[in-house]
């Protein structure tokens, strides 16, 4: 599975950063962001390094399909029963600053930030 030696997720993924892991499969990582906009904030990245979702086309529909699909349950097993939001900040302009692909999903009682 490729990895980039410099990414920070790539470290998280590898052990070498910690992080507060939500659910760890073959293909996919969730943890705890470590700098919440809301109540409850997980990131949802692939294991494999991909920079940005310019990098990724049909061949990954299936694991973006998977990606989205696991929020719900995700945020149902923190406590999130009343709605969430999902971001996925992509390139400059996009406002993305960690350059491996990742889901914001966000929830939990309002007021909060809108990022
Ligand atoms: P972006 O702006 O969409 O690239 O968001 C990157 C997110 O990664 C931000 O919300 C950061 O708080 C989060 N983040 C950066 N470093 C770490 C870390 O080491 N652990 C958990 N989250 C991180």
């Amino acid at each position: 599975m490729s990895a980039d030696p410099n990414c920070i997720f790539c470290k998280i993924v590898a052990g070498q950063i910690p992080s507060r892991k939500v659910h760890e499969d073959d293909e996919l990582l969730v943890f705890h962001d470590i700098a919440p906009w809301a109540p409850v904030h997980v990131l949802i990245i692939p294991k494999q390094h991909i920079a940005t979702m310019y990098d990724t086309d049909e061949r990954h529909t299936a694991m973006l399909g998977r990606m989205t699909a696991m929020a719900p349950k995700l945020m149902r097993d923190l406590g999130v029963t009343n709605g969430f939001r999902i971001v996925v900040n992509t390139g400059r302009d996009g406002m993305q600053e960690v350059p491996h692909v990742h889901m914001h999903v966000m929830g939990g009682p309002r007021p909060w930030t809108k990022g």
